[in-house]
């Protein structure tokens, strides 16, 4: 069999529209692809019309891999869901552009190409996990940390926008919600009422000052005021007023929470979501960098010691141009092919 087209590959998925909440077209497709070229797929339902997809080189794999079961212990993973628009694929020099080329379609088309190789060279030891809602929530990452597939696993190579360069370690998230409670009054006797906007202003105002923890590694935390939302009227004094407050956290939340502690009880602090920073395995001979977004590696724990290595760049995920350098795709799954080497070696 021939060796994985990596660009016609990463094409054929971009042009599924897989947008989170409808991936089941692509899963389809994807798992059908793998069943064809010799692997045994496992469809793991994530909800009524999605799913996972679970592959293992199984017993036709080439080689003296022949007749054994195959239990990877090396697992190549990212997702396969993709934030909206979708816009489908084109070839501009030595761009791929489209939606998920970089993020993360491509890169299942480097790990396919990749495992597929070492499959045909009679090593068993790498499988492929392809999860949905990366984007939205992680819940095909939760599921698949729920199946006895990922027993034998011992490193979880997922797949993110890194450059080429492996990740030393990820930042958490920690998302709270301030809801500031008032009264309202006629705008012409505000001492009848109280601003719940004015104090959501205030207390925002000194969340400015209030130092957050630092990590040697991973540097300060650092915040976004996503969403703010309030008042009824203009001529209303505010009854209610609440923001949306995105930590980027470099160490277990408490160290955020007890910082903000003292903005309570002029407000309430509702914890929205919550996912823990990654320290992750390096190699030598590789690059290594500290990345200041997440990842599904943190709902993956059962798939063993986690590492993070991906082609394109996180700069060009998400946006209306993204795209793939078709140089560094091709490199990455050379890459892939050497970190498994080294990683089965130990
Ligand atoms: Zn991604």
């Amino acid at each position: 069999m021939d060796a994985v087209d990596i660009v016609g590959l990463a094409r054929a998925l971009v042009d599924i529209d897989s947008t989170t909440g409808r991936e089941g077209a692509a899963g389809r497709w994807l798992a059908d692809y793998l069943r064809g070229r010799g692997w045994s797929v496992v469809e793991q339902r994530v909800d009524a019309t999605r799913f996972n997809v679970i592959a293992s080189p199984g017993g036709t794999a080439g080689g003296d891999a022949g007749d054994r079961e195959a239990s990877p212990s090396v697992t190549f993973s990212t997702h396969f869901d993709c934030v909206p628009p979708f816009f489908p694929s084109r070839v501009e020099g030595d761009r791929l552009y489209g939606r998920g080329a970089c993020d993360a379609k491509g890169i299942i088309a480097a790990q396919v190409a990749a495992a597929d190789r070492l499959r045909r060279e009679g090593n068993p030891g790498v499988g492929l996990l392809f999860v949905v809602g990366e984007e939205r929530g992680s819940d095909g990452a939760r599921a698949a940390n729920d199946t006895p597939l990922s027993h034998g696993s011992r490193f979880l190579v997922d797949g993110e926008p890194t450059d080429n360069r492996l990740g030393l370690a990820t930042r958490g998230i920690l998302r709270l919600r301030l809801r500031a409670r008032g009264r309202a009054a006629h705008s012409s006797f505000p001492e009848l009422g109280e601003s719940a906007i004015d104090k959501l202003i205030d207390a925002l105002v000194e969340l400015r000052s209030i130092p957050l923890p630092d990590d040697p590694v991973l540097g300060r935390t650092h915040y976004t005021i996503g969403l703010v939302e309030g008042g009824v009227a203009p001529n209303v004094v505010s009854p209610s007023a609440e923001a949306e407050v995105m930590f980027r956290t470099v160490s277990d939340a408490t160290g955020v929470r007890r910082a903000v502690a003292p903005l309570e009880p002029r407000l309430s602090i509702e914890h929205v979501l919550e996912v823990p920073p990654v320290r992750l395995l390096t190699l030598p001979g590789f690059d290594a960098e500290v990345f200041p977004y997440t990842t599904d590696i943190p709902f993956l724990s059962a798939w063993g010691e986690p590492l993070l290595f991906g082609p394109g760049s996180i700069h060009v995920a998400h946006t209306a141009d993204e795209f793939v350098s078709i140089e560094e795709l091709t490199a990455a799954a050379d890459h892939y092919v050497t970190l498994a080497r080294a990683l089965l070696a130990q």
